[in-house]
């Protein structure tokens, strides 16, 4: 007996010896001195033999016993004091590993830029749901009872509130002027804000049109407020995301929720006004319609039209980050290549 625990000791030392790394040594401890192990089984076997054998044959199992705890445990410690050892020599010139990590897309950039620059001017940032309805999207804005854009051709409407009228008809918001009078019934006059956003058009996608995109506008009410001035606001704020004086002309344009309304046309900075690709060869680009709120919407806001005047302007986002990058195909910003998007971070 004795000699049968001279042999496991021999194995388990060995085996001990040979583990290479912690999981296989503590497969080795099971081995050696769990319950089914050869050395249980001879300390089980203790009860069946004579006094004096039982005493040298348990006094060697519980050496041998104790004699692998050792082992393992200096075999351990090994281990881990390999495993932190670094093989070879180091190159400390060698570059380290690149930690790759998100960024904002130019756009959300923008979009963050302009609420910064809005907010210097006391605007406050204001963000409304993308449902919307008949009552916000259009009969709140003097859109007339049988304008195009409520045609289901062009505008998301909700199923199951085809048939109803006003509030009860639900849509997706297609423009984000509705929130407009939203704020305003909310807050009341005088009041400056943006309220950034995606937008949604029931048409077919092509090159220029997408179902789905994201819009900026910002409105200021208040008592006296000249017409000139939402000029110099729009050229304070181009100054502030571009670093520097942009030129800009205002044409007429016509949006049933404004009278007058006008177009704001930017110098195009990629080109300096002598005209290019991105700029359709006209030395200007298109950059925010807007114009003085209409009396109707104003009625709809519950403020008196002889009191109150305001203007909007809605800053067409993809058309900034293209004259602030350089980028003469808008397309490229929606493609989702991260190639190209990589470059802005
Ligand atoms: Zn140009």
């Amino acid at each position: 007996m004795l000699e049968k625990l001279e042999k496991i000791r021999e194995e388990g030392f060995r085996r001990i010896a040979e583990s290479s790394d912690p999981a296989m040594l503590e497969a080795v401890r099971k081995e050696l001195t769990g319950k089914k192990s050869s050395l249980q089984e001879v300390l089980k076997s203790l009860g069946g033999l004579d006094p004096d054998m039982r005493k040298s044959v348990g006094m060697k199992a519980n050496e041998v016993k104790n004699l692998f705890a050792e082992k393992i445990q200096a075999r351990q410690e090994e281990l881990i004091a390999g495993a932190s050892a670094v093989e070879g020599e180091i190159d400390l010139t060698l570059p380290g590993t690149e930690v790759s990590g998100g960024a904002l897309h130019p756009i959300t950039q923008m979009c963050y830029d302009l609420n910064d620059a809005f907010r210097s001017l006391g605007f406050e940032v204001y963000s409304e749901d993308d449902i919307s309805s008949e009552k916000y999207a259009f009969d709140n804005l003097n859109f007339a009872a049988d304008h195009p854009a409520r045609a289901s051709m062009d505008t998301y409407w909700l199923e199951g509130t085809e048939d109803k009228r006003g509030s009860e008809r639900l849509c997706l918001r297609p423009h984000l002027t509705g929130g407009s009078v939203r704020y305003l019934l909310e807050h009341g006059a005088p009041a400056r804000f943006v309220y950034p956003g995606r937008v949604y058009r029931n048409e077919t996608t092509d090159a220029r049109h997408e179902r789905a995109f994201f819009q900026y506008e910002a409105l200021i009410v208040d008592k006296d407020i000249s017409f000139s001035s939402g000029r110099v606001m729009i050229e304070a704020i181009l100054e502030k995301v571009f670093g520097r004086k942009v030129n800009v002309r205002m044409r007429e344009g016509f949006f049933p929720f404004t009278e007058p309304g006008y177009e704001i046309d930017m110098e195009c900075l990629l080109c300096g006004g002598k005209g290019c690709k991105a700029c359709n060869h006209a030395g200007w680009i298109e950059v925010m319609p807007g114009g003085v709120i209409h009396p109707n919407v104003l009625r709809a806001a519950n403020l008196d039209p002889d009191v109150w005047t305001g203007f909007y302007t809605n800053i067409g986002l993809d058309r900034m980050v293209m004259m602030r990058y350089g980028v003469d195909d808008v397309r490229l910003f929606h493609s989702a290549d991260l190639r190209f998007l990589k470059q802005f971070k």
